[in-house]
């Protein structure tokens, strides 16, 4: 039907419009290959951002169900480690194929629970899919080292699994941060459970799906639900190995020391303040069209959304084109064909980000164009914030320190290349920065000199493609950045490395007494 995107019968079913939907199916746990309906008493609710209008009620999973989850993830643990690295990429090569064939149901789900633009829902997916591409050739990433020490011995190093792994996901990307996990985990032999966001859980329940239908044995993925119980479960549960963690700083860095402190790994990607600094040099049009995409597109809720606009110099004088530029740009229902800018997350979202611009105002920056009270005739009811430039702003100001995770630009204006970067260094976040120059000698100063993990010039998005690693660091990372997704340092993560040094002579030789540590 045309309301309707998919076909399967057990996953969700999503539909293309905001339309009310009459009698909301309730969010299912996947324990054991299976949707199985929670038994919960508490349960949360989840609107569409467009329309405020019920779509789901996720579960809150009871302790019963939490521990079966993690019953299920250690049963299937022992063969599926015992399964041939072969036939392990058989299943993400088919995997992969669904993900393809299910894009657009996938993308449904996202516009429908985050309120993402269609077209970027679609996008959210292909990053995830990336990650999911690349680990098929986990046959050629995995390979250990081995080296003969001498004529009749060698030390072999090996890659094992962890057994149960976790991963705690955000809201904001409903495939893409699911896809940084599932792949990899199990590719390298564990067995994971997944808590996606309580807020858009449709996506990752879709892909629960079709791991399913490429193959995957029961136990080695399972979904569960809920909010900070079920956090505390996961950091908590012994038979769990590790935790991936994204999201925001508040509840990684809590999970970060707890799951450190009960001797866990952990990987926790959290918040930023991304800056781009615009040089008078620049390619003006292409640069401003860059920051505008970078700056409002997913309405800012993007841990690489661009926050923050350094202009260098004259470059002061092209903000009035980038407001024109932003102006432009057509907020609306993310079903919507020529939507750009969809509604953020949540009324409080949008109260929270309002209130950040009034106190920027409050402060003495200027609002110089202002997304604040935004109303579509279409979607009274829907959590929209229009595009927002803020100019005036200097770094004591809350807009300036606060991640706003909205729709809003603001902007800085310095004399120097070098000030620039002072600045962006000063900035206790490090997830991205990028400069838009036609220099190469400005280029090379800003790559050599800025402290963030991910380093754009002339891009305004620099997210590393999986065969690199998502290398945000400083207060974006927790740990010092030593475990980052994806990438060699990905796969790292979800193994722990065995060495083998072995010794087969074919003659013995009677060495006498070995008391003292060997020297060979
Ligand atoms: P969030 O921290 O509110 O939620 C993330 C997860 O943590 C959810 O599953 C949630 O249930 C759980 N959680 C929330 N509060 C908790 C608490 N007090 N104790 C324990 N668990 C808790 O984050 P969000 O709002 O869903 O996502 C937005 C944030 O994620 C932004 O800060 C953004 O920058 C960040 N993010 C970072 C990256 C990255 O790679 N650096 C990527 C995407 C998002």
């Amino acid at each position: 039907a045309a309301n309707t995107a998919g076909t399967a019968s057990t996953g969700p079913t999503v539909r293309m419009t905001h339309d009310p939907i009459v009698s909301p199916a309730d969010t299912p746990n996947f324990l054991d290959n299976e949707f199985v309906p929670s038994k919960a008493t508490q349960w949360i609710p989840v609107y569409d951002p467009a329309t405020n209008n019920l779509v789901t009620r996720v579960p809150q999973s009871t302790a019963v169900e939490l521990s079966m989850a993690v019953s299920s993830a250690q049963n299937a643990f022992p063969a599926w480690r015992a399964t041939s690295i072969i036939a392990r990429q058989q299943i993400m090569f088919r995997f992969t194929h669904l993900i393809k064939e299910n894009w657009d149901r996938l993308a449904a789900s996202i516009t429908l629970e985050q309120g993402k633009t269609f077209k970027d829902a679609r996008g959210d997916v292909l990053r995830g899919l990336q990650v999911a591409e690349t680990a098929c050739g986990i046959t050629t990433q995995l390979p250990g080292e081995v080296l003969e020490v001498a004529r009749d011995m060698e030390t072999r190093n090996y890659r094992e699994p962890l057994g149960v792994v976790a991963a705690i996901c955000p809201f904001n990307f409903p495939a893409m941060i699911p896809l940084w996990c599932i792949p990899i985990a199990v590719m390298t032999g564990n067995t994971l459970i997944l808590k996606p966001s309580e807020r858009d859980p449709g996506a990752a329940l879709i892909l629960a799906e079709l791991a399913r239908a490429a193959g995957l044995p029961k136990g080695v993925l399972n979904i569960v639900h809920g909010a900070v119980d079920t956090v505390n479960f996961i950091i908590d549960e012994p038979a769990i190995r590790a935790i991936s963690f994204v999201g925001s700083n508040r509840a990684g860095e809590y999970i970060y020391s707890r799951g450190s402190d009960n001797g866990k790994r952990v990987q926790a990607n959290l918040g930023a303040k991304n800056h781009a600094v615009l040089l008078p040099d620049a390619d003006k049009e292409t640069a401003l069209n860059a920051i505008a995409g970078a700056a409002f597109g997913a309405a800012g809720q993007r841990c690489m959304a661009l926050s923050v606009l350094v202009t260098v110099g004259e470059s002061s004088s092209y903000i009035p084109e980038l407001v024109e530029k932003a102006r432009k740009l057509v907020v609306s229902a993310g079903f919507e064909k020529d939507a750009d800018v969809g509604p953020v997350i949540s009324p409080e979202s949008r109260a929270r980000i309002e209130s950040l611009i009034a106190s920027a105002e409050r402060e003495g920056a200027s609002i110089i164009l202002d997304g604040r009270g935004y109303k579509l005739e279409k979607y009274p009811q829907g959590n929209f914030v229009a595009p927002t430039v803020i100019t005036n702003v200097n770094t004591s100001m809350a807009c300036y320190k606060e991640e706003i995770f909205g729709p809003v630009l603001v902007c800085i204006s310095v004399q120097t290349l070098e000030e620039a970067v002072d600045l962006l260094n000063a900035n206790e976040y490090g997830n991205g920065a990028s400069i838009f120059t036609k220099s190469g000698s400005s280029a090379s100063y800003f790559q050599k000199n800025i402290e963030a993990g991910q380093v754009g010039i002339n891009v305004a998005i620099p997210v590393p493609l999986p065969m690199f690693s998502f290398t945000g660091n400083k207060k974006s990372i927790a740990g010092g950045g030593a475990n980052t997704f994806y990438g060699k340092p990905g796969l790292a993560f979800y193994t722990q490395q065995k060495t083998v040094t072995s010794l087969w002579r074919r003659e013995n030789v009677d060495s006498g007494k070995q008391v003292v540590m060997p020297s060979h």
